[in-house]
């Protein structure tokens, strides 16, 4: 009886929602579209239930096929989104639609005050039911409880504060909601908008869903058939022994719309300590420091939640793109929430932990392929390595170095080839093109130069010595002689002699100079920049800090040289001026091009020369 008391009924809801509903509206500006996913996943939620008293035998198992339809009607101005789950009764509705849907609004908007936090916290509280009003001039619930003996009921409500209830027509268990869509958001009535809608947050939802589009079908065809526009058991959810490399990578082309194969991928799958699975994909990445390349798609029991949550996925695994489902994530509050969570940092830690784990797998069992990975995924690994301690001390054993022809080698292996105990540099190139010579100095003995030439590297370097001071140290070709010297030791009464004749030859009090008996008698002179003064330098001009520290140069001169030989003894100040300029300039060219000035007088200076090789015949 009771239920008839409530079937002709008028009501308002909690004197709390009143206040609430406009500050949900106005909010909810920007993701209203939520109203679908919250609709939607009500409806699989309810025939999940179905399922389960079915499973235990307490109702008879469905005859008809689950199944979520949503039914766009353009025409009348509606959708309807509808389910053949369990249903409610009266009193159902009244107390799960009617009182209960505001309370979490609540916590929300006391939260929401405190923390003065406007931004992304929408997509992460669910607002269940009640999101309908944000895009409807009016609501209605028909709904048919599958307890025995139950009556149908039909709630409706224009505002989501004032509500009728009464009596349905509706003869089958289940519920629809109908939406009569306002003026001012004529755009859900577009099958594209729903579409893409659905396909966003409902693409893996576990129940089918269908879209059904009531367009009059036009003389002589057929009406629209439904459309399914899930897959209700992603990927992520087989156990991973089951699942091909097609498999894997049909889905990655399929959801991340990338035509390009991924390098390889991580399949999540634990049930302790944390439910969680999901797949994570090493994409190739094109752009290195665009940043924005991977995504990384959350999912709360296959319901989308949202892309690139950054609280629960560290922030350098987003050049990955991927799927994650945490069932278990509180994912209805705020992310500061989330950001204070030791939950969701636990987790966050583990996923960076099988990333990394993976790695080292993948370097000691599968060397040769991940050789082949290398050059794509170093920037990602390195960049791991600066923003979490925890990831480098993982896959530091797995930190590759590529030498300019072609070998990778970890740091033990360039060691072991370089010299062993007595190697304490790794020599490097940051181009192998403009370089060129020094780097032949160095291989020409038997010296390994690895190639360091993106954005990352140079911090990279600079993390790795500061974090293993017993390791290697980084030194660019240009960075000193000694390697390439029979003896460090240099006369000095000569080298200030040649100093000095260099200095007033060229007119710069600064110039230092330093004499060496180079192994090779090939160059005459080298020009070093003390590589901490030059990463400095860099580093300024990276950040743009305004902070000026010039770089440390020397001219170092090879004292077998027969040039440097010739300008020891000679006296003849036009012709050492000459020698001195242009011996600076070819120095300098083997670093960096000279600019305006300096190359327009070292050409004329070039053609000088040539010109005095004439004279001389
Ligand atoms: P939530 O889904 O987060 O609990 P909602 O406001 O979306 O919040 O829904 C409130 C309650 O109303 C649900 O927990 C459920 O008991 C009931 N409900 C909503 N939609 C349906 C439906 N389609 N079928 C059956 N029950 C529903």
């Amino acid at each position: 009886m009771e239920a008839h008391n409530h079937m002709e009924k008028k009501g308002t809801v909690s004197i709390h929602a009143q206040n609430i509903m406009p500050v949900i509206k106005r909010w909810l500006y920007s993701d209203k579209d939520i109203f679908l996913r919250e609709l939607v996943s009500n409806g699989c939620d309810a025939i999940s239930k179905h399922k389960m008293l079915a499973l235990k035998g307490e109702v008879p198992e469905s005859t008809d096929e689950y199944r979520v339809d949503v039914i766009l009607d353009e025409q009348n101005g509606t959708i309807q989104i509808t389910d053949n789950g369990i249903g409610m009764t009266a009193d159902e509705v009244e107390k799960y639609i009617a009182q209960v849907a505001f309370s979490g609004a609540e916590e929300f908007l006391a939260k929401y005050k405190e923390e003065g936090d406007q931004s992304g916290i929408i997509g992460h509280f669910g607002l269940g039911f009640y999101s309908a009003f944000m895009v409807s001039s009016n609501v209605v619930i028909d709904t048919l409880s599958y307890q025995d003996g139950a009556e149908s009921v039909r709630w409706s409500s224009a505002d989501g504060m004032e509500y009728q209830m009464e009596p349905s027509e509706r003869t089958a268990r289940g519920t629809t909601i109908t939406l009569t869509i306002s003026d001012e958001e004529h755009e859900f009535l577009h099958r594209h908008t729903i579409e893409s809608t659905l396909e966003k947050y409902c693409a893996f939802m576990p129940v089918p869903i269908y879209l059904n589009d009531l367009v009059e079908p036009k003389e002589g065809e057929e009406p629209k058939a439904p459309v399914q526009i899930n897959d209700t058991t992603p990927l992520w959810m087989k156990a991973p022994s089951e699942v091909t490399d097609e498999e894997y990578k049909a889905f990655y082309h399929k959801v991340f719309h990338d035509y390009e194969e991924p390098l390889f991928w991580i399949h999540l799958n634990a049930d302790y300590p944390f439910n969680l699975k999901g797949i994570l994909y090493f994409p190739k990445i094109r752009n290195e420091f665009s940043g924005n390349e991977g995504v990384i798609k959350l999912y709360n029991n296959q319901v989308f939640v949202a892309d690139n949550i950054k609280e629960v996925i560290p922030e350098f695994l987003m050049l990955l793109k991927g799927a994650i489902d945490c069932p278990d994530l509180p994912l209805n509050v705020s992310r500061s929430f989330l950001q204070n969570d030791g939950y969701v940092k636990k987790m966050s830690a583990y996923i960076t932990r099988k990333v990394a784990d993976r790695l080292v797998n993948e370097f000691t069992n599968k060397r040769e392929e991940y050789q082949r990975y290398w050059d794509d995924i170093h920037p990602f690994i390195k960049y791991g390595c600066l923003k979490d301690a925890k990831f480098y001390e993982r896959v530091k054993a797995a930190l590759l170095f590529k030498t300019v022809d072609g070998r990778y080698l970890t740091i033990d292996e360039y060691k072991e080839a370089n010299g062993g105990e007595d190697c304490k540099t790794i020599y490097y190139t940051t181009d192998e093109q403009r370089q060129a010579q020094m780097i032949a100095l160095f291989t020409a003995e038997q010296k390994d130069v690895v190639v360091l030439n993106t954005v990352i590297d140079t911090n990279f370097i600079s993390f790795y010595e500061y974090t293993e001071p017993e390791s290697l140290k980084f030194q660019r070709v240009d960075g000193g002689t000694d390697d390439l010297a029979e003896t460090t030791e240099a006369d000095e009464a000569r080298t200030n002699a040649l100093q000095d004749k260099f200095r007033k030859a060229l007119g710069d009090e600064q110039l230092t100079v330093k004499l060496q008996p180079f192994k090779s008698d090939e160059i005459p002179a080298m020009i070093t920049v003390d590589e901490q003064t030059r990463r400095f330098s860099e580093m300024s001009r990276m950040f743009n800090n305004g902070i000026q520290m010039p770089e440390q140069r020397t001219l170092v001169l090879n004292e077998k040289h027969p040039l440097t030989q010739y300008l020891e003894g000679s006296t003849d100040e036009e012709q050492n001026a000459l020698i001195c300029a242009q011996l600076l300039d070819l120095s300098d060219m083997a670093r960096e091009p000279l600019s305006g000035e300096r190359m327009v007088d070292f050409l004329k200076r070039s053609n000088a020369l040539l010109g005095m090789l004439i004279k001389k015949q």
